[in-house]
C-alpha cells in the first residue's frame, strides 16, 4: 500500500480526475473480500476528485502534501483523540495554533481549536459573538432579541449557514454593498444606524480576506476601526486568503490588519495544502470563547495529575467532543517542507494568478471577467459573443476540458454571464500549466465557431 501511495504521488501528472464508472458503486458493495491493496489500487487511488494534480483550479481546493501520507501512517496508529486529557497531540495541536496566531499577528493569549473547515469555526466564533452580546443566551435562548449582521457582497456561504445555525436568522444578515471590491463604511454605518432604529442589536462585522469568486479582500484596518467604533465583534473569513500574510508583498499586504479581528477563520487544506481536512479558529479574547463553549458534566471533570491533565481542554473551545488529530498534519507539512516552502508556493500561486491573466488577455476573442487580485482568475472564452452564448459555451469548455483530464476548471456568474474560474491554491501547478490549459481553453473556443 506504500509503494502504491508513492507511485499514486509520483505519477499524478499522468493521473488526471476520470469521470466515475458506472460500476463503480457495486465493486465498493461491503462483503466481496478479497485483496484489499489491490482492490484500492484498482478501485480507489485512481477515483480522486482531482484536486491533487497540477492542472486543477476548481473551486478552492488544496492539493495535498507528501507529508501527508507520514502524518497519516503516524496518526493512524497512535489514533489520539484530542478532545482533552495529557497526550502528546494536545501539546502538538497547542503549537500549530500558536504558530498559526503569530503569523496572523493576533494576541498573545488568543485561543484557538483546529475544526473540520472553515464552515465549523466560523460556527464557533460566531458563537462566542452571539454569547459575548447576550450573555444569558446558552440558558434562555434568544427569545425576541434580533441580532444582525454585517458582510460585503458576495460573502462565502458559511457566514449565511453559520447565522442560521446559531438562530440568528439569514434575513439578519445585511450585505454591504463594495466599492472597489471592499465593504462600503458609508453604506455599512447607514445600515448598522437603521437597524438600531429599528430596535435590533447589531453585534457581528465579518470581513473577507480572499473571497470565494474573485479573490477580494476588505480592508481589514479600517473594519477593525469600525468594530471598534460600532461595538461590533468582528470576524474574518481568511478560509484561504489568511494566508496572504506568509506571502511575499504585494500579496502580503492585503491581509493587513487581519490580527485586530475578534475572530479568524481559516483553513490548512486550502491555501497551506495539507490533506482533508482541517480549519482553525481564532479567538482574541479566550474567556470569550470558553465562556461561549465550556461545558463538562462530572464523567469529564479534569484532574490534578493523571491522564485527566492537561487542562484547558480543547472540548471546552468548541462542538465536538471526541476529535481527531488534525494538528500532526500540519505539523508534518511544517517539518518536513518548511514554511519557507509552504510561503513561496502561497506567493507562485499567486505570480501563477496573474501570468493566466496575461495568457488570457493574449488571446484575442478571451476576456478577463475582472482583475486578478490574489490567487483567482475569472475569464470568458469568448468575450465577442452574446452573453446566453457565452454561459454556454464556458460551462461546455469546463465539463470538456474536465472530462478529458486536460484541466479543471469551475464556473462563476457574474451579471448574466457564466465564466470560467480558477482559483490558484495548487503548490504542483508550473507556468506551463497555465499556457497549456489556456491554449487549450482557446481550442475549444475555437471549435465552437463550427
Ligand atoms: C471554502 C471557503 C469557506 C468554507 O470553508 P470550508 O473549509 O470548506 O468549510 C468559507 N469561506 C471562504 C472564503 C471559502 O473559500
Amino acid at each position: 500500500m506504500l509503494e502504491a501511495s508513492l507511485d499514486q504521488l509520483e505519477q499524478i501528472r499522468d493521473r488526471p480526475w476520470q469521470p466515475v464508472p458506472e460500476d463503480l458503486p457495486a465493486r465498493y458493495r461491503i462483503g466481496q473480500g478479497g485483496d484489499l491493496v489491490g482492490r484500492i489500487e484498482q478501485d480507489v487511488l485512481p477515483h480522486h476528485g482531482g484536486n491533487v494534480h497540477p492542472r486543477f483550479w476548481g473551486w478552492v481546493q488544496g492539493s495535498g502534501l507528501a507529508s501527508d501520507l507520514i502524518a497519516g501512517m503516524a496518526g493512524a496508529v497512535v489514533n489520539a483523540n484530542v478532545g482533552g486529557r495529557d497526550h502528546g497531540a494536545v501539546y502538538m495541536e497547542r503549537a500549530v495554533i500558536d504558530w498559526t496566531r503569530r503569523r496572523m499577528g493576533m494576541p498573545e493569549g488568543a485561543s484557538g481549536v483546529l475544526t473540520t473547515g472553515t464552515s465549523q469555526a466560523t460556527v464557533i466564533a460566531f458563537q462566542a459573538a452571539r454569547v459575548r452580546a447576550l450573555p444569558e443566551v446558552r440558558q434562555t435562548g434568544q427569545g425576541a432579541v434580533r441580532l444582525t449582521a454585517y458582510a460585503g457582497v458576495g460573502v462565502h456561504n458559511a457566514t449565511r449557514k453559520a447565522l442560521e445555525l446559531i438562530g440568528v436568522g439569514a434575513e439578519n444578515l445585511r450585505q454591504v454593498p463594495l466599492v472597489d471590491g471592499q465593504m462600503d463604511p458609508a453604506a455599512l454605518a447607514d445600515m448598522i444606524a437603521a437597524d438600531r432604529e429599528a430596535g435590533a442589536v447589531p453585534f457581528l462585522l465579518v470581513g473577507t480576506a480572499g473571497s470565494v469568486d474573485l479573490g477580494l479582500f476588505d480592508d481589514l484596518e479600517s473594519l477593525a476601526d469600525l468594530a471598534v467604533d460600532h461595538g461590533l465583534w468582528l470576524h474574518v473569513d481568511g478560509a484561504f486568503g489568511a494566508w496572504t500574510r506568509i506571502a511575499a508583498e504585494p500579496w502580503r499586504g492585503l491581509s493587513n490588519g487581519i490580527g485586530r479581528a475578534d475572530s479568524i477563520a481559516l483553513d490548512f487544506h486550502k491555501w497551506m495544502y495539507v490533506g482533508y481536512d482541517c480549519g482553525l479558529v481564532l479567538i482574541a479574547d479566550e474567556a470569550a470563547h470558553r465562556a461561549a463553549f465550556a461545558a463538562r458534566p462530572a464523567y469529564l471533570e479534569g484532574g490534578e495529575r493523571g491522564l485527566a491533565g492537561g487542562d484547558p481542554w480543547f472540548c471546552d473551545y468548541g462542538i465536538d467532543l471526541s476529535r481527531g488529530n488534525r494538528g500532526l498534519k500540519v505539523w508534518c507539512a511544517l517539518e518536513m517542507h518548511g514554511e519557507e516552502a509552504l510561503a513561496a508556493a502561497i506567493t507562485d500561486n499567486c505570480r501563477l494568478a496573474a501570468l493566466m491573466a496575461d495568457e488570457v488577455e493574449k488571446q484575442p476573442r478571451m476576456a478577463l471577467g475582472a482583475a486578478v487580485v490574489s490567487n483567482v482568475c475569472v475569464f470568458t472564452a469568448r468575450k465577442d459573443l452574446p452573453a446566453a452564448e457565452q454561459t454556454r459555451l464556458n460551462t461546455a469548455i469546463a465539463q470538456d476540458l474536465q472530462e478529458s483530464g486536460e484541466a479543471v476548471f469551475s464556473t462563476t456568474r457574474m451579471g448574466d454571464r457564466v465564466l470560467l474560474r480558477a482559483a490558484l491554491t495548487n503548490h504542483r501547478t508550473r507556468d506551463e500549466d497555465i499556457t497549456a490549459a489556456i491554449a487549450a481553453v482557446a481550442r475549444r473556443a475555437e471549435l465552437s465557431d463550427l
